[in-house]
C-alpha cells in the first residue's frame, strides 16, 4: 500500500467505521457463534500473494462481525462502559503513524511531556491534591498505564520495596526474602479480581477485608485486620481501596481508612477504575474525600471519559517511591538529560519498557469536549441510570439492590436465585440487549451499566420493556 492508496483506503475506513457506528442498533448486540467458529472461515496459513483490500473489507463483515460483541452499541449494558470518542480514534490515527515507543524522554520528548501534563490537567479536573501534581515542587505526578490492573500491581511492587528498604536500613542483616514472607497487603471481599491477583504476581500475602451492608470497607473491619496480623508477627503494609466497585459500584470510606494507613505506615492505593471519571463534577467529588490521605490514585479514562482503551491515569505523590522500585539504566538507554532532574523517564513507571503515544487521545478529547462536555456526559449517563431504577422501582415484582449513585443498577426479580438465572440467561439468548450478573452475598444479581456514549432514554425504556416481558414469560410457564 503506497501513499495515494493510503489516502484513498484511509477515506474508505473512515466511512465504514462511522457507517458502522451510525448502523450498530441494527446489529444484534451479542453474537450468535461457537467456541471455533472463525478458524473454519479462513485459510489455514497466511496467503504467499498479497490479497486486495476489497476482499479484505468482504471478510470484515463476512469473519469478524459477526463474532463482535458490539460494546459500542446502545443495546450493551453488561460489565462497565468502553470509553469511545470520535476525537479519541482520530488522536490514536496520529499516534499510528508518530509510532514512537516513548520509554525514555529522549526517546520521543513530546510523547512524555504532554503526557506529564495532560495527567496535570486530568488531576486538576478531579481537584485532586497538589502533592499528586508534577507541575509542583511536591514530587509527585501521573502516568498512564495501561489498565488499572496494573495500576494496582506496580503500586503493590512499589509499596513493598518502600517497605523492604525501611526495614533493612534498621536491621541490614534482615534478608528481603525473609521480610517479603512476613508483607501483608490488604483490600475488601469486593474489590475486582485483579487485586488479588497483583497479590499473587507480587508473591504476597493478600486478605480479603468484610465489608458492611453497603459493601463498603470501613475503618474498624480493617483495624481488627492489622490487630490480628501485627500479633502473627506480620508486617501489613499496602491497602487497595475502592470507589466504585465492580459488583455494585460502592465506595470503600476512605475518609476512615486512609487515617489508619497513614499511622501504620500502610500504602494506600486508590482503585477508581470505573467511578473515577465522574469527580470531574463537582456534585460527585466528595466521593472522593480521603484521597489525601493515599500514596497512589488510579482511574480509567477509558472506562467513563470517552478516550479509548487503553488509557488508566495513575498518580502517585512519591514519584521517588515509583522509580526506586524498578530503575535499570543499561547504556542503550541512556541519554545526555536524564540525571539533570527536569525530564521524566517513563519506563521507571511502568513494568514494560514499552509505550505508545496515548495522551494524545487525551488531549484531543479534554480539547474538543472541554470539562462541560465531558461533565454533561457523565450526567446524562447518571440520570438514565436513575430513569432506569425508577422504572425498577415502579414494579413490585423486582428490587433494587445497590445504592445507584453512578450509572450502574444491580437489580433482581424477587424469588429465588435461580429464578434470576434463568432471567438473565434468557435475556442474552434473545440478544436484544446484553447485561452481565454479580453475587452480592448469598443473592444471584443482575447489572445494568449505562454504557455507549450513545445511550437515550429511549434504549433504557427498551431495555425495561425486554426484561419484563422475558420475566412474565417465565413466570407464566412456571404456572
Ligand atoms: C474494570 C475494573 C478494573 C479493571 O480494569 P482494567 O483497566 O481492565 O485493569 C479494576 N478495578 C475496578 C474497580 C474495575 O471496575
Amino acid at each position: 500500500m503506497d501513499f495515494e492508496e493510503f489516502r484513498t483506503r484511509g477515506k474508505e475506513m473512515v466511512d465504514y467505521v462511522t457507517d458502522y457506528l451510525e448502523s450498530i442498533e441494527q446489529r444484534p448486540v451479542y453474537p450468535l457463534v461457537e467456541p471455533g467458529y472463525l478458524r473454519q472461515l479462513i485459510p489455514d496459513s497466511a496467503p504467499q500473494q498479497p490479497d486486495s483490500f476489497e476482499d479484505l473489507m468482504k471478510d470484515v463483515e463476512r469473519v469478524i462481525m459477526p463474532g463482535v460483541t458490539h460494546w459500542q452499541s446502545p443495546h450493551f449494558h453488561a460489565y462497565f462502559p468502553a470509553a469511545i470518542s470520535f476525537p479519541a480514534l482520530l488522536a490514536d490515527i496520529l499516534s499510528g503513524a508518530i509510532g514512537c515507543i516513548g520509554f525514555s524522554w529522549a526517546a520521543s520528548p513530546a510523547c512524555t511531556e504532554l503526557e506529564t501534563v495532560m495527567l496535570d490537567w486530568l488531576g486538576k479536573m478531579l481537584d485532586l491534591p497538589e502533592e499528586f501534581l508534577a507541575g509542583t515542587s511536591s514530587g509527585g505526578g501521573g502516568v498512564i498505564q495501561g489498565t488499572a490492573s496494573e495500576s494496582t500491581l506496580v503500586a503493590l511492587l512499589a509499596a513493598r520495596n518502600k517497605m523492604v528498604t525501611q526495614i533493612q536500613a534498621k536491621s541490614p542483616d534482615l534478608e528481603e526474602v525473609m521480610i517479603r514472607s512476613k508483607l501483608v497487603a490488604y483490600t475488601s471481599e469486593q474489590s475486582h479480581s485483579s487485586v488479588e491477583r497483583a497479590g499473587l504476581i507480587a508473591g504476597v500475602k493478600m486478605r480479603k477485608l468484610p465489608t458492611d451492608e453497603k459493601f463498603s470497607l470501613r475503618g474498624e473491619a480493617l483495624k481488627q485486620a492489622l490487630e490480628k496480623d501485627k500479633a502473627l508477627g506480620l508486617i501489613p503494609f499496602y491497602l487497595c481501596a475502592t470507589l466504585g466497585t465492580t459488583p455494585s459500584c460502592a465506595f470503600d470510606n476512605i475518609m476512615e481508612l486512609g487515617p489508619i494507613c497513614n499511622s501504620e505506615n500502610i500504602w494506600m492505593h486508590i482503585d477508581a477504575a470505573y467511578a473515577g471519571s465522574a469527580f470531574i463534577c463537582p456534585e460527585f467529588r466528595p466521593l472522593l474525600n480521603g484521597v489525601e490521605f493515599s500514596d497512589s490514585f488510579n482511574f480509567n479514562p477509558h472506562k467513563w471519559l470517552l478516550v479509548n482503551f487503553d488509557c488508566s491515569a495513575m498518580w502517585v505523590k512519591k514519584r521517588s517511591a515509583l522509580i526506586g522500585a524498578f530503575k535499570m539504566d543499561p547504556l542503550y538507554l541512556k541519554h545526555d538529560h536524564q540525571d539533570s532532574g527536569l525530564i521524566t523517564d517513563y519506563r521507571h513507571w511502568q513494568i514494560p519498557l514499552g509505550r505508545r503515544f496515548r495522551s494524545l487521545k487525551m488531549w484531543f478529547v479534554l480539547r474538543l469536549y472541554g470539562v462541560k462536555g465531558l461533565q454533561e456526559h457523565i450526567r446524562k449517563q447518571v440520570d438514565l441510570a436513575h430513569e432506569f431504577e425508577n422504572l425498577v422501582r415502579q414494579d413490585d415484582q423486582f428490587e433494587i439492590i445497590n445504592d445507584v449513585v453512578l450509572g450502574l443498577v444491580c437489580f433482581r426479580f424477587k424469588g429465588s436465585n435461580d429464578l434470576n438465572e434463568k432471567l438473565i440467561k434468557r435475556i442474552n439468548e434473545m440478544r436484544k440487549i446484553h447485561i452481565v450478573p454479580c453475587q452480592l452475598r448469598d443473592k444471584f444479581v443482575l447489572r445494568l451499566a449505562i454504557c455507549a456514549r450513545t445511550v437515550e432514554s429511549k434504549h433504557v425504556q427498551y431495555a425495561w420493556q425486554n426484561i419484563k416481558e422475558i420475566a412474565t414469560d417465565i413466570q407464566a410457564g412456571r404456572q
